[in-house]
This record gives structure tokens, C-alpha cells and sequence, in this order.
């Protein structure tokens, strides 16, 4: 439920009707616009009586909210939401670039990635330790050990690490060594995971699942937000059609329509979408054009030896000019790379 506040309403009269809510157990956001004062009001709102809150003075209108997420919604929170990792943010002006491996393999892999990336002017290292594997029978990931060469590569170049969490038992160890927890498309809906995560306040990147809807990937950002972390970054990767060719079908609409319905940043995995190395750039040209903050880039030392999604990673040398025709396509859209 919203609260509309008259242009003239005092201080005084949003805090006592503030304090009414709250001793119903009502949690009240206040945003103080330019014209208007909006209450937006989460919980249990069923003890209210609209009517009684319009007959307030001071009140102009009561909006009920049919969409069932409060948090990630932009009606409630009508600027845009930029996430801070150490001395880096993500939305806003500037694009995040998100690159490296798609598992971490070895120390001497990953510090090698991380110095050409960061080069080529990538802002974040990503690389895989605890790996989500349709086989059991493939790598599943150096697991503890990928965290802590993650975090050598992280104190030689200085690059924030993103890398994926699937088990809520390791949400403690992840806050303590991670900059950015990725939580995948597969774990898109572990909602014990994404409820321990809200108890933290580490920035969240939240992958939309394979067949999940646009409102399905913002309930389970609101599963975090509820929690009380609201640094939570999204990311379209693909989704399932009946489409075979690509190994996910990139759904660039997300961007403006998540834009629209939400204040979170959104960046695209363009790697897990097309699947396949040369699909990588013309995606990433088109997921800056529709309003993308970023893009999380899968590079590789040797892609054809790579221990997982080889085939569409791409090599250092290509990702550095990937970078350079990027720059044209940032700029058309005032974005900075
Ligand atoms: C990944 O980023 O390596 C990954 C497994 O991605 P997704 O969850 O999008 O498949
Ligand atoms: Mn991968």
C-alpha cells in the first residue's frame, strides 16, 4: 500500500501518522520527493482501512500495490539504486565489466587473466570455485581453494571478486571473502539461500533462472531486499525457448522492462546466453544499446582446455578488442567505459 501525502502536508503530520503505522507493525519507507511525501508501507496492510487514512486532511490518496513485490519496485524507491564493491559502483554513469574464467582452474590462470582483463579495463574478476554442473560427473570446482586464489589475484590487481554461492552454509565464509556474491540461474529460487543473504549486506548479483519470468526474478530480488539487503544487482543471461541453436535466448527486453518496474541495476551475461564465443560481441553491443549498467564477460587462457563453457569463452586478446568497440557503443549511449 502507498501513501500520497498533500504537497503542504507538515513534517509533523507524516511523522504521527508514521508512528500509527508502525505500532501496527507496519515497516513505512518515506520518500520525500520534490512535490510529494509517499509513504510506502510493507507487512501486513489488511488491519488498515484505506478510507480511514484518507480521511487524514493532509492525505491526498491511498494506492494499493498489485504488484507483489515492494522493495525492488520503483514506485517505492523512484531513483535508480547504485550499488557500491569497495571503491567501485555498479549502476549509474559508468558500466561494470565483469570478466574471467567461468571456473577458477589454478592460481597462475586466474592472476594472468586478471592482470590482461584489468588492462583491457575490466572493473571486477569473475571466476566459478564452487560450480553448478548438470552432470555430477563433470568439474564441480576448486571450491574453497578457487576462493583463495581468487583472493591472491584480488591482492595483486586490486580487481573486487565475483564469484557464485549455492549453499546457504557457506554464506558466512562467502561475506568474509567475496566482494560480489553471484547467486546463479539455477539457484535463482533457493529461497533459504537468498534469505540468508538478506541478513547480510554483501552486494548480491542475482541471475534470472532458466525459465523464470521477469516478476519471478524480481520476487526472489525481493527475498533478499525483505531481509534487509538491498544491494542487489541483476543479471539477464539467457532464458529457455524453443529456440536450440543458442544456448539460451538472450531476452533483451528485460533490460527496459526491469528498468521500468524496477530501481536495481541490470547487467546481461552475454556468454551463457549465445553460448558460443563469436556471439559474445554483437550481444554485448546490443545489451549496452537497450540500457545495460554492465556485462559479465566469460575470458579464457586456453578456451579449448578450459574445464568448463570453453566455447564461449573468450581469449584475453579478443576480449581487449571487444573493449575497444564497446567504447563507440557506450558513448552513443552516455555511458562510460
Ligand atoms: C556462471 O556464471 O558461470 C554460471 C554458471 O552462470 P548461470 O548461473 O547464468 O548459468
Ligand atoms: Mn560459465
Amino acid at each position: 500500500m502507498i501513501i500520497v501525502m498533500k504537497t503542504e502536508a507538515s513534517k509533523e503530520s507524516v511523522k504521527k501518522l508514521r508512528e500509527q503505522l508502525k505500532q501496527k507493525g507496519i515497516i513505512v519507507n518515506v520518500w520525500e520527493g520534490h512535490k510529494y511525501c509517499v509513504l510506502g508501507l510493507l507487512g501486513d496492510t489488511s488491519s488498515i482501512n484505506p478510507s480511514q487514512i484518507e480521511a487524514n486532511q493532509e492525505v491526498e490518496k491511498v494506492l494499493h500495490v498489485q504488484e507483489p513485490y515492494k522493495k525492488a519496485n520503483r514506485l517505492f524507491h523512484p531513483e535508480e539504486t547504485i550499488v557500491s564493491v569497495r571503491d567501485r559502483l555498479i549502476g549509474g554513469d559508468k558500466l561494470a565489466i565483469i570478466a574471467g574464467p567461468c571456473s577458477v582452474e589454478s592460481e597462475e590462470q586466474i592472476i594472468g587473466i586478471a592482470e590482461k582483463i584489468k588492462k583491457s579495463g575490466a572493473n571486477f574478476l569473475r571466476g566459478g570455485a564452487f560450480k553448478p554442473r548438470t552432470s555430477p560427473y563433470s568439474f564441480q570446482g576448486l571450491k574453497e581453494e578457487g576462493l583463495e586464489i581468487l583472493k591472491a589475484a584480488r591482492e595483486k590487481t586490486g580487481l573486487p571478486i565475483v564469484t557464485e554461492i549455492m549453499s546457504p552454509n557457506l554464506v558466512e565464509r562467502f561475506v568474509e571473502d567475496v566482494d560480489v556474491i553471484q547467486v546463479g540461474a539455477r539457484n535463482m529460487q533457493n529461497f533459504d539461500l537468498l534469505k540468508e543473504l538478506g541478513k547480510t549486506k554483501k552486494p548480491i548479483l542475482l541471475k534470472r533462472g532458466l525459465s523464470a519470468t521477469i516478476e519471478e526474478l524480481l520476487m526472489s530480488a525481493e527475498y533478499i531486499m525483505a531481509g534487509g539487503n538491498e544491494n542487489v544487482i541483476l543479471c539477464e543471461r539467457g532464458i529457455r525457448t524453443f529456440e536450440t541453436y543458442t544456448r539460451n535466448t538472450l531476452d533483451l527486453s528485460a533490460v527496459p522492462v526491469i528498468k521500468k518496474l524496477s530501481h536495481l541495476p541490470v547487467i546481461i551475461d552475454p556468454s551463457h546466453a549465445g553460448g558460443m564465443w563469436w556471439l559474445v560481441e554483437p550481444l554485448a553491443k546490443a545489451a549496452i544499446a537497450v540500457g545495460a549498467d554492465g556485462l559479465m564477460i566469460e575470458v579464457h587462457n586456453d578456451p579449448v582446455n578450459a574445464k568448463s563453457d570453453g566455447a564461449q569463452s573468450l581469449k584475453p586478446e579478443r576480449f581487449d578488442s571487444l573493449m575497444e568497440t564497446l567504447r563507440g557503443v557506450a558513448e552513443a549511449v552516455d555511458k562510460e567505459l
